[in-house]
């Protein structure tokens, strides 16, 4: 149980992989830099990461876990898995990842053309390339940096108040994973699975509690607690609903960048001290 001392774990964060803005071997130091003790990489739906990841992270020194955060399709609306601790070379894992990466370019493109429509831009499509260090990872945050570069808005959060969001110009529907089909690829990889960001979704009360009775039910064990993503009070909601579950606690900043998260890699509160930390679960 070699993480068991973790003090300052920070499991969820992202890299030019995917939509983040610094390369893994920048994160790792800057992780180390920021006291973390115990780091994931997280890209979303994509593992190129986690080489250069783990090697930098070797070289400082800083205890590493593979992770990836997988976009699953539930109830209608968008969920996201965080793995971690898996075999990041099985093919069954990779192959599910690849599956949902293939979709993301049409979708990209049918971003683009509803943001022309609504904006009466142009090259919409190749102006987010420019930004996706992955050209198979185009992300709604690429569209979000462009739309701040054209004046559009002044920042991203402000970007994904008026426009990409269920209802305004330039959200796409689009099928991701099943939840059964994820979990079932990181079992197969020997990982673990926790919800990300409970708090952001915009589930009924009744929707929230199947969520978490189907994930349990598929064998999923973690909920991430403390999160960039969560007020004190949606900490405070899903620390009690982490008991009730038996799932285990995770905590995680979700770095995206440093112009645009307001949570620094490894600046979070600690876990509730009478939860079961994730990091318990990781030899
Ligand atoms: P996608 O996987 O293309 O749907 O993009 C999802 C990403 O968009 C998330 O991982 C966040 O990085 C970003 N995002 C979504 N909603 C918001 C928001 N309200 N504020 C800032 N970033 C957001
Ligand atoms: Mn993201
Ligand atoms: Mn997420
Ligand atoms: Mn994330």
């Amino acid at each position: 149980m070699f993480a068991s001392f973790a003090r300052n774990p920070d499991l969820h964060c992202h890299s030019t992989v995917s939509d983040g803005t610094l390369t893994p071997a920048a994160l790792a130091q800057r992780a180390h830099a920021n006291g973390v003790d115990l780091w994931a990489l997280t890209d979303h739906d994509e593992l190129g990461g986690l080489t250069e990841a783990r090697q930098s992270a070797e070289a400082l020194g800083l205890r590493f876990v593979p992770g990836v955060e997988i976009s699953v399709s539930f109830a209608a609306q968008t969920v996201h898995i965080v793995a971690l601790n898996f075999d990041d070379s099985h093919p069954v894992l990779q192959g599910g990842l690849q599956q949902i990466r293939a979709g993301r370019d049409q979708r990209a493109r049918d971003m683009a053309a509803d943001l022309e429509k609504h904006l009466g831009l142009s090259d919409v499509y190749a102006g987010a390339l420019r930004y996706a260090g992955n050209p198979a990872l185009m992300s709604r945050t690429h569209f979000a940096r462009l739309l701040v570069e054209l004046g559009v808005c002044r920042q991203t959060h402000e970007v994904f108040s008026r426009y990409l969001t269920p209802g305004k110009p330039g959200y796409v529907e689009h099928e991701w994973a099943r939840l059964d089909e994820a979990l079932s690829w990181v079992r197969a990889a020997g990982g673990i699975t926790v919800i990300a960001h409970p708090g952001r979704y915009r589930f009924t009360e009744t929707e929230e509690w199947a969520l978490l009775e189907r994930f349990k039910s598929l064998g999923g064990q973690g909920i991430e607690v403390v999160t960039g993503s969560h007020t004190a009070a949606q900490a405070r909601k899903y620390a009690k609903l982490a008991l009730e579950f038996g799932f285990y606690a995770s905590r995680g900043s979700d770095f995206h960048s440093p112009g645009e998260s307001i949570c620094d890699l490894g600046r979070l509160a600690p876990l509730p001290a009478d939860l079961a930390p994730v990091w318990d679960l990781l030899h």
